[in-house]
């Protein structure tokens, strides 16, 4: 795995962050700090409204506890059996690994409980017994933080089931190490009979380089459907130009913009919401303003509900 800042002191450093700024990040967190170099290098010095760096770096704000925000915003563990997960009708979702390449301040996984079985034979027994499985996604953390052994091991007892038509991958690990796409992993999925798919999690046209558009095309080589989908997220991504430019960009690549989704309100990311009506706003000038294919749905999660809900 690529090098990271898991050391504020070192990244404040590193960021050149001022004695004034200093004040606002957060030093100590239960959900530490991962940053890659690779992101790290991509962030403005001493400027903590840098859109990588809100992402990533803990703020005091994190710890002030407001009123809906707390640490199962979905509710999943009423639904999980195992690392099994199964929310809506045909699909189900493997927490293959709660790893991740990258610690996102408003992950609503971070106060998932953690493993560190990478064995799975129990979720390929309860998706075997259930026929009215279809797909099924590979979810964590990041599946992408699996060894190729691990995953390949994986898939290929996913691919003997006869029900199971399409496999899904959900990665954010790319954005970072584009290079995790190697020629060993591609010819994993190249056995593979079922119909693979990739949805990137990527927040911001910055985060997409040239290194991720190769690996992208290798990916695309292989018939592998590629998506996208993006939390919206207050000084990251809510204005026009940005979601604007970030869905240009994954079009020329060739990723299709999937979802825009409203935050999660897990405890601590208070300052990352948008408000609904805003989010309809931007929706709204996107739709006045590009083609059709070019705008994500914007939807929610709502617990219990049995699909994400269309704002
Ligand atoms: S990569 Fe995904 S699972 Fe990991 S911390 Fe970020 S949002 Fe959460």
């Amino acid at each position: 795995m690529p090098k990271s800042f898991t050391n504020i002191n070192k990244l404040i450093k590193f960021l050149k962050i001022d004695k004034k700024n200093q004040k606002k990040i957060l030093l100590r967190s239960d959900f530490p700090l991962l940053l890659p170099y690779s992101l790290a290098k991509k962030i403005k010095k001493n400027d903590l409204t840098d859109p990588i760096f809100r992402q990533f770096v803990p703020l005091t704000d994190e710890i002030l506890k407001k009123p809906g925000y707390i640490k199962d915003p979905l509710s999943e563990k009423k639904f999980k059996r195992s690392k099994l997960l199964k929310k809506y009708n045909s699909r189900a979702l493997i927490i293959t690994t709660n790893a991740c390449l990258m610690h996102c301040r408003y992950c609503f996984r971070k106060h998932a409980e953690k493993f560190s079985n990478k064995n799975f034979d129990k979720e390929i027994g309860l998706i075997k017994k259930d026929k009215t499985i279809t797909e099924i996604i590979l979810s964590g953390g990041d599946p992408l933080t699996l060894s190729n052994n691990q995953i390949e091991n994986l898939l290929k007892k996913l691919d003997k089931i006869s029900h199971i038509k399409i496999l899904r991958f959900h990665t954010r690990y790319v954005i970072s190490d584009p290079k995790r796409i190697d020629q060993n992993f591609i010819k994993i999925l190249k056995n593979i009979k079922k119909q693979i798919i990739f949805v990137f999690h990527i927040n911001h046209p910055r985060e997409i380089d040239s290194t991720l558009i190769k690996a992208t095309q290798k990916l695309k080589k292989q018939n592998i459907l590629l998506f996208n989908q993006s939390v919206l997220l207050k000084g990251v991504n809510d204005d026009f130009e940005t979601l604007k430019n970030l869905n240009l960009k994954l079009i020329e690549i060739g990723i299709i913009p999937y979802y825009l989704h409203q935050l999660d309100k897990v405890e601590g990311s208070k300052h990352f919401e948008v408000p609904i009506k805003k989010g309809k706003e931007l929706i709204k000038m996107l739709h006045e303003n590009l083609s059709g294919y070019l705008i994500p749905k914007y939807v929610r999660e709502i617990p219990n509900k049995k699909c994400k809900t269309l704002i």
